[in-house]
Formats: structure tokens, sequence, C-alpha cells
């Protein structure tokens, strides 16, 4: 619980964490963030902070850019560092949304304890997990078309293409297709994706904390249902 003073107003406000899974292209991150802009939670993506190391050419990006090329986990050091360093944030008082985050059961223990040392109070604020559903063959389809920014921003050419053609809508530099949307990278992404983040979804699933979206739908359709399914179990 938090309390946020201002105008002499005390409002006291619950926690609210959100864990979203979902294989690589599923569109968990544009659905994160469209959720994320609803709530304004601070939205932390492992996988963007991770390539913005890598794009600025900092001493951890030389490390992780290899790991990252080949589609590999990144050590769960250097993962629980950046989660850490930025939920001890002011902004992240109110809670956050994670973007392939955890992604094994070393990083869901880290994220437990984590979020007791940041009183977390199992009564009164709450924690979900969102699995984005999208079978492996439409993810293999999807991922070709996909186009990032090193902003974090990313596009489909289908679904969700940018405003002018290669430029990023939010900064207006150039887009390019990620190194590790590559086909055998992303067969490689995947059986990782299935070997070690199904365990953690059965986790929540047992605990009455899994929603589960289709995400082969529309992006707007998606975030639809979802806010529907999370307003039913009141956790919005
Ligand atoms: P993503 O954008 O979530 O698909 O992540 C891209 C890449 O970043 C992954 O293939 C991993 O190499 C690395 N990565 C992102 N998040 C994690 C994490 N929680 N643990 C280990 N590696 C990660």
């Amino acid at each position: 619980m938090v309390c946020l003073r201002a105008n002499n107003y005390i409002k006291i406000m619950n926690k609210k964490y959100f864990i979203f899974f979902g294989p690589p292209g599923s569109g968990k991150g544009t659905q994160a963030e469209m959720l994320d802009k609803r709530l304004k939670l601070v939205y932390i993506s492992t996988g963007s902070l991770l390539r913005k190391e890598v794009h600025s050419g900092s001493a951890l990006g030389r490390k992780v850019r290899p790991i990252l090329k080949d589609g590999r986990l990144v050590g769960n050091k250097i993962i629980e560092k950046i989660v850490k360093d930025r939920l001890e944030k002011r902004d992240a008082f109110a809670g956050a949304i994670f973007d392939g985050f955890p992604r094994n059961k070393e990083q869901q223990e880290f994220l437990k304890r984590l979020l007791k040392e940041l009183h977390f109070d199992e009564k009164k604020d709450k924690i979900y997990a969102i699995q984005v559903d999208v079978g492996d063959k439409e993810v293999k389809h999807r991922i070709t078309r996909r186009r990032s920014c090193v902003c974090g921003q990313v596009y489909h050419l289908d679904y969700n293409p940018p405003k002018i053609e290669g430029k990023c809508n939010k900064c207006g530099k150039a887009l390019f297709t990620r190194e590790d949307d590559k086909a055998d990278v992303i067969e490689h992404r995947l059986k990782i994706y299935h070997k070690r983040s199904q365990p953690l979804i059965k986790y929540w699933h047992d605990l009455g904390k899994l929603i589960t979206v289709n995400g082969e739908r529309k992006p707007k359709a998606i975030q639809i249902s979802l806010v529907k399914k999370l307003k039913k179990l009141k956790a919005i």
C-alpha cells in the first residue's frame, strides 16, 4: 500500500503488478504497452532495456549482444539488477507491467523476494499474469513482418504499420529487423519459451491468477477482451 500526498490530500493506493507471457512475436509487448497507457504504471520490458544497452554500445550491451543475437537467455544476475534498479525508482511505487520477465524459475523467485522487499501486501495489493496465446505457426509468420526501433517501439507491417514507411512514429528514426528475428533463431527462442515459461504460467494458473487472451486477433480487439477480463476479476 502506498500513500500519495497531493494538495494535502492523502490517497491510499494499492500496488498492481501484471506479468505478460507470450511467445516471441505474440504481440505481448503491444498489449503490455496498451495496458500501461490505461493504468499508468511503469512498463518494464527487459528485452527492450537490453536492446537499448546494445545500441548504446555500453559494456553491458557489448556483453549481451551475442546472447540476444542467438536467442539465448541473458544471465539471471544481469536481469535481476535491471529489474531491481527500475522497480526501486519512485515512479514504480504504484506497480509495474512486466514484459519478458520473469523468464525462468529463478527469476520468478527473485521477483517474489523483491516484491516482498517493496512491501507487497498479499491481501491488498494485486498481481496477475497475462498469457497472450499465439500458436507457433502464426508466430513464425508474424515475426518476419516485425520491424523495431531503437527507442523500443515495435511495428508490424500488416497489423500495426508505421505512419511513414520505415520510420518510427514516436521518434522518426529508421526501423530495422531485429537480429534475433531470423527463422532459425526464432525456432530456438520458441523452444526456450515453451520449456522455461510454461512452468511459470502453470504456477499462476494454479494460484487462480492467470488470464489468457487469444492473441490471434487485432491488437485493439485483444486489449478490449483483456480489459474486460481484468475488470471482471476486479484486477483493475
Ligand atoms: P524479448 O524482447 O522479450 O523477446 O527479449 C529479447 C531477448 O532479450 C531474449 O531473446 C533474451 O536474449 C533477452 N532477454 C529478455 N528478457 C530476458 C529475461 N528476463 N531473461 C533472460 N534473457 C532475457
